[in-house]
């Protein structure tokens, strides 16, 4: 099979080249010459950020095709720009390529980058590709814009701040561990498919996003959840400075979750609070916004669920049990088998 010893450098930049092409007009040098160069949109802030994915470390070549890992890499940054209220709109891409890396699995790779660049108008406008001695590395950096009084941050939640998330939770986290334990030839129910789906291809909340950003409400603090709902919930809180209330009964469980769990004798909550790689929005918003927030939502038809409240109490995150008993949480403590590296 053609490997990318064959193409060389200059091959592989043309192959870059001509499957991802330039359609942006704001970009006036693409992928080829020594910058990228672009204009940006007057008042607005630029965000800016990155993410790298190394083979063994954040995926797995036996469980994830070449074009989902074009797909992921690109939406798990398309998801930090949702997270601040932004708009995507230029990427770069650095790649360390194993010199064995066939240029199907290249082209495929491209193809999963090319699909979601067009999902969400974005550029891919260079980059660097090098050799790597042994392992598959992928590092982008994604630009966005906001408008200058629309940038939400992790800072600024208060107490009372009604706590909100999008989609449902844990599914990837249950995705990668049917993944870890089973064949995927031997996972053949449909629940079962659906998780593996969220972990492989999750859907960055950008329609979400654009919602809270283009509407009045005030947001106070916004994440993208990577680490999971507790870990992730404690940046809200400024880690210990406040603390939260959630409830159980509204927790966001899916139909694919509970089966699992109910199968394998799992607490489908102790899933949705630890999970993980969710890319849903955790966010709060004032207690007298509730109501707009909850119309604007159904509305647009984007799942949303009003699961606590931040307290003033520091550190203290709690969850009310459908028992009616309180379970104290500690942000840093998850389920070790899918406890993996802190993202951005
Ligand atoms: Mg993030």
């Amino acid at each position: 099979m053609a490997n990318i010893k064959h193409l060389g450098e200059f091959g592989l930049i043309e192959r870059f080249r001509s499957q991802l092409k330039t359609r942006s007009p704001r970009v006036i040098k693409g992928i080829g010459d020594d910058c990228a160069v672009f204009s940006s949109k007057q008042d607005t802030l630029q965000l800016i950020s990155t993410d790298a994915l190394v083979e063994s470390v954040h995926f797995d070549l036996k469980t994830i095709s070449a074009e989902q890992l074009g797909r992921k890499a690109l939406t798990v940054n398309i998801s930090d720009i949702a997270a601040m209220g932004g708009t995507p709109y230029l990427a770069v891409i650095s790649l360390g390529l194993p010199q064995s890396t066939s240029t199907r699995f290249l082209d495929e790779f491209y193809s999963g980058l090319q699909s979601v660049c067009k999902d969400y108008k974005i550029e891919l406008a260079g980059g660097d590709t090098v050799a790597s001695p042994q392992q598959l590395f992928i590092n982008i950096s994604i630009l966005g814009e906001a408008r200058k009084d629309r940038v939400f941050t992790r800072t600024g939640a208060r107490p009372g701040n009604q706590i909100f998330v999008t989609g449902t939770l844990a599914d990837s986290a249950m995705g990668l561990q049917l993944l870890k334990t089973r064949k995927i030839k031997s996972v053949s129910s449909k629940h079962c498919r659906a998780l593996i789906q969220k972990h492989l291809e999750p859907i960055p909340r950008i329609k979400e996003s654009t919602l809270l950003a283009k509407s009045k409400l005030q947001v106070t603090s916004m994440i993208d959840l990577s680490d999971g709902l507790v870990q992730d919930l404690s940046h809200l809180c400024g880690n210990d400075k406040l603390g939260a209330e959630l409830y159980e009964a509204k927790l966001p469980f899916s139909q694919a979750l509970k089966n699992v769990c109910q199968q394998k004798e799992y607490d489908p909550t102790d899933w949705v609070l630890q999970g993980g790689e969710d890319y849903e929005l955790l966010f709060t918003i004032r207690q007298e916004d509730v109501k707009k927030l909850n119309s604007l939502f159904l509305k647009a038809d984007a799942p949303v669920s009003h699961i606590g409240e931040i307290t003033s109490f520091p550190g203290k995150l709690v969850l009310n049990k459908i028992n009616g008993r309180k379970k104290f949480l500690k942000a840093s403590t998850g389920f070790n088998h899918f406890k993996r590296s802190q993202r951005s």
